[in-house]
């Protein structure tokens, strides 16, 4: 499908990421042709830019993120670009967004079809779409909404604002993006898993010993200290990526390909998620926060970060599923700031077998998402020389030439919101599950705080997080293998 008709609106259009994301990937988009003669980007923010300004800002965006352009295409993309000045909390403005829209529908033959971005900070999430509804700002064609993480802040609250998209768009017009689930390498688990016998032969309990997942981030939390002291590292990063991991890495094949399929599977699996008790969080999880350095500030001295905070900068923790392939395997998952270095990693760890050489090393099955992007595979052989076994990889890796074709994943998620097609977005009943899982542990966690005892450990920066999150394996000859 080429040449999509469309009026794009992005709230947010001064921020960063419709700068750093949003427009670059358009552009490529743009660039393919699936946008092309008749589209139309409204970029909404309180700043009081012109038309121009914008443009301005889109070409910025695209040479500094492509090495090189065409500047006849970057002058005629960014013509497609309008702005308006908007405070979303304003009901007046919704007005003359919805006529600038209609004129612009006109103009571009968009056939009454709208496209809403919500790019700004979540708390807005629920006004705007409130008076997209309230103002009648969907247009006569297909309506569509792509709504950035994260989406609510526990069930009640993603709930509230589900109900209020939800007064406008039909499920299926919804995108939760997860940029995760752009990224090449969480794009290759159904292919990994689900073509080759010799992985998806060995996929259950009785081969896995356990699964280990790692979103290790090397930054603190920077200027957004005030934001992250109400999040949390559970609610950042495991609610959303490191769920759907876990859902891709568990789930049962799909019957097909197709989105319904697909979000099927994840929904089997995720009925017999086991939800933990106060005790099982006690156990199972660790929660810490970074200690300071010589040049940087422990997490509690940090701006706008509360001297007696006990929101989490690590949580390490523990999932498993009662049905579906890893039935009763457990999946364990950190996260966090301030560690050695930025990685994501999902190491599966297979079981010993007995053999006649006593000795030999577990094979383990890794996929390094970030910042490379390979699949490696640890089998035993022979010593050359001397009796005995050695450990070798087997590594499906790309070449420099062929990572650099792959597209960011936000250039592949809108793609996939112009085409329809959302499979790799966040259901409504996956959501909810997730955080049915989280509020689970953080009101296990609220009432620790309250009984004034939290065990919050205090690790040092750069390196692994804490080294308490090595207590949560089932077995003492579990460990990260990850370190
Ligand atoms: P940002 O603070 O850079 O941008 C926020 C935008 O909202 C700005 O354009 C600002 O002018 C506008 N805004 C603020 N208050 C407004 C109001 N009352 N009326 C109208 N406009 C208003 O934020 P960001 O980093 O671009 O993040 C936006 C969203 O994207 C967030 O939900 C965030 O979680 C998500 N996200 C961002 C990134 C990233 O790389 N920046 C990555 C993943 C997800």
């Amino acid at each position: 499908m080429k040449n999509i008709p469309v009026i794009m609106i992005i709230f947010g259009g001064s921020g960063d990421l419709a700068h750093r994301k949003l427009y670059p990937s358009l552009f490529n988009l743009y660039e393919q042709g699936l946008i092309h003669d008749n589209f139309a980007v409204i970029g909404t923010a309180r700043r009081p830019w012109s038309h121009e300004y914008l443009r301005g800002q889109v070409s910025d965006a695209i040479h500094e993120t492509h090495d090189q352009v065409d500047e006849n295409e970057v002058k005629d993309f960014a013509s497609h670009f309008y702005y308006q000045s908007h405070d979303v909390t304003n009901v007046e403005h919704y007005e003359t967004l919805k006529k600038l829209a209609q004129e612009l529908d006109d103009r571009y033959s968009a056939q009454g079809n709208r496209l809403f971005y919500m790019a700004m900070a979540p708390r807005f999430f629920g006004t705007i779409a409130t008076h997209i509804n309230d103002q009648h700002l969907t247009g006569s064609g297909f309506n569509r909404i792509v709504v950035e993480k994260p989406f609510g802040h526990d069930l009640a609250s993603a709930e509230e604002l589900n109900k209020e998209i939800t007064a406008s768009f039909d499920e299926n017009d919804i995108f939760r993006i997860d940029h995760y689930l752009g990224k090449e390498m969480i794009q290759n688990i159904m292919p990994m898993r689900f073509t080759n016998p010799l992985i998806k032969n060995i996929w259950s309990g009785d081969y896995i010993k356990n699964i280990q997942i790692t979103l290790a981030e090397r930054l603190g939390v920077e200027a957004r200290g005030g934001y992250y002291d109400t999040s949390g590292a559970l609610r950042d990063m495991v609610q959303n990526h490191i769920f759907q991991i876990i859902t891709l890495l568990a789930m049962p094949e799909p019957k097909d390909l197709s989105s319904d399929s697909v979000h099927q599977a994840k929904q089997d699996l995720l009925k017999s998620l086991i939800i933990p008790t106060p005790e099982e969080v006690k156990n199972d999880f660790v929660r810490g926060q970074y200690l300071g350095s010589d040049t940087t500030f422990a997490y509690k001295k940090e701006p706008n970060v509360d001297p007696n905070s006990t929101t989490e900068t690590f949580v390490a923790g523990k999932a498993k599923f009662t049905s579906g392939p890893l039935a009763g395997v457990p999946i364990y998952f950190r996260t966090g700031k301030e560690f050695k270095e930025k990685k994501t990693r999902i190491d599966i760890v297979l079981k010993h077998i007995n053999n006649p050489y006593g000795q030999a090393h577990s094979n383990n099955i890794t996929i390094e998402v970030d910042p490379e992007s390979k699949i490696y595979i640890t089998i035993n052989g022979k010593k050359i020389d001397e009796p005995g076994i050695r450990r070798e990889d087997l590594t499906y890796a790309f070449s420099k030439e062929e990572m650099a074709k792959v597209p960011d994943g936000y250039e592949r998620l809108l793609h996939d919101v112009f085409v329809n097609d959302s499979t790799n977005f966040t259901h409504w009943s996956e959501l909810k599950r997730y955080w049915e899982f989280i509020d689970a542990v953080e009101n296990a966690w609220q009432k620790e705080n309250e009984a004034g005892n939290p065990e919050i450990t205090q690790y040092l920066p750069y390196r692994m997080g804490p080294k308490e999150s090595n207590d949560i394996f089932e077995s003492p000859t579990e460990h990260w293998i990850y370190e």
